[in-house]
């Protein structure tokens, strides 16, 4: 990402790392779709689907425009619409919300767990009834949401698991891969997420083939073949350009995804010793298996210094920070109509003003983890008695 102001030593995300390191493979695969001339449905693009479903553990790949319209059209092709209840987390990028809303089912938003910023799957329990057909479980942040509590409440409840794993490329927990857990499960590849192309794009995987089809005709206007609509579909596929790169990058998706994890320890080193000044980490329940596409803390009401002061002085020093998400999808001013109201989430909406996200990239430096960490510690008051 190109930043143009040249005060910014350390910006929130950086992909320069990653573009030089492949900028040949990427202007060859490029240069190959420009002499194919397959733009629309190339080949490139099948290659890719079938390389990511692999993956993620799974058999289907169907690329389409976006996250957003991986989840809307995944939904419908999973058969959830008009009439079914979909539970999600309210603490979640509102495409998920608006994925529902445009399968035309209702969404029931659910509170998380203010530890991991998880859904939580006993107020997930607590919301259901006769009409819920589908949880979305959004593996936030990089994190799953733990495959085997959704898979019993799924089983105890019979309901459809649709994973929003546009935050968790390659992500495990409990032997299971993001993406592998439910019926379907929705990617994006905007720029910054773990693996990003250069422009929009989403995949929905699965390893049901009626859906694999349905999803297949429902991005190219419903066509079960040219000019023969079997459904009310639309235009949103994944461009064989944009196929043909991240396939370039998808073999480094690991090791980026490792280096994540490294940068998100040694954020954890640095910032232990400020949770006696009420800082305290986002925690990880997955071990290993996170993916960290962001690495967020908690700064808590026993902190001295408010946040907004916080980011303030980060800023002031060139560390660009971000608020993954300022506000719960319940209190957004478009959706006052689904009737909710603020203390409904009491844990969405205390994490949506204590969190903060620090720059986190493939590339981050550990030196440069530690200027952050030493900017953040110098903002606090020393010699504070441990008040949380
Ligand atoms: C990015 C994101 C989406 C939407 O993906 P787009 O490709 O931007 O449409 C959906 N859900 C979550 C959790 C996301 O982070």
């Amino acid at each position: 990402m190109k930043m143009n102001n040249t005060q910014i030593a350390i910006p929130f995300v950086n992909l320069n790392f990653q573009h030089q390191l492949i900028q040949n493979q990427l202007q060859q695969a490029i240069q190959a779709v420009l002499e194919q001339g397959d733009f629309i449905l190339g080949k490139a693009l099948a290659d890719f689907e079938a390389a990511f479903a692999a993956a993620c553990g799974t058999e289907y790949g169907v690329g389409v425009a976006s996250g957003t319209d991986a989840i809307a059209l995944g939904l419908q092709a999973c058969k959830i619409g008009f009439g079914d209840e979909v539970i999600l987390p309210v603490n979640t990028f509102v495409a998920t919300l608006i994925g529902v809303l445009r399968a035309g089912a209702k969404p029931i938003f659910v509170d998380c767990d203010p530890r991991t910023a998880l859904i939580d799957l006993e107020a997930a329990a607590r919301a259901i009834t006769s009409k819920t057909k589908a949880i979305i479980p959004v593996h936030l942040y990089g994190q799953m949401v733990s495959p085997k509590q959704l898979l019993d409440l799924a089983d105890t409840y019979k309901l459809l698991i649709f994973e929003d794993a546009a935050q968790a490329h390659l992500a495990e927990r409990e032997g299971y891969r993001a993406g592998s857990v439910g019926i379907a499960a929705a990617f994006s590849f905007y720029p910054s997420k773990n693996l990003g192309g250069v422009g929009d794009g989403g995949m929905l995987v699965t390893r049901d083939p009626d859906v694999a089809q349905t999803m297949i005709r429902l991005r190219n206007y419903g066509a079960s073949q040219k000019y023969f609509h079997t459904e009310s579909g639309t235009n949103s596929r994944l461009d064989t350009i944009q196929a043909a790169v991240l396939h370039q990058k998808l073999p480094y998706l690991a090791q980026w995804n490792h280096d994540r994890l490294q940068i998100a320890q040694d954020y954890d080193t640095e910032l232990a010793p400020l949770a006696a000044n009420g800082i305290i980490p986002i925690e990880n329940h997955s071990g290993e298996g996170h993916v960290y596409h962001l690495y967020v803390m908690r700064i808590c009401d026993s902190c001295p210094v408010e946040r907004s002061e916080i980011q303030a002085q980060l800023m002031a020093a060139g560390i660009q920070t971000g608020i993954h998400y300022p506000i719960p999808c319940h209190l957004q001013p478009a959706f006052a109509e689904l009737g909710y109201q603020v203390g409904d989430f009491p844990h969405a909406e205390m994490l949506a003003k204590q969190i903060l996200s620090l720059p986190m990239y493939p590339g981050l430096s550990n030196s440069q983890v530690k200027e952050i960490s030493s900017a953040i510690a110098a903002e606090l008051p020393t010699h504070l008695p441990v008040a949380i």
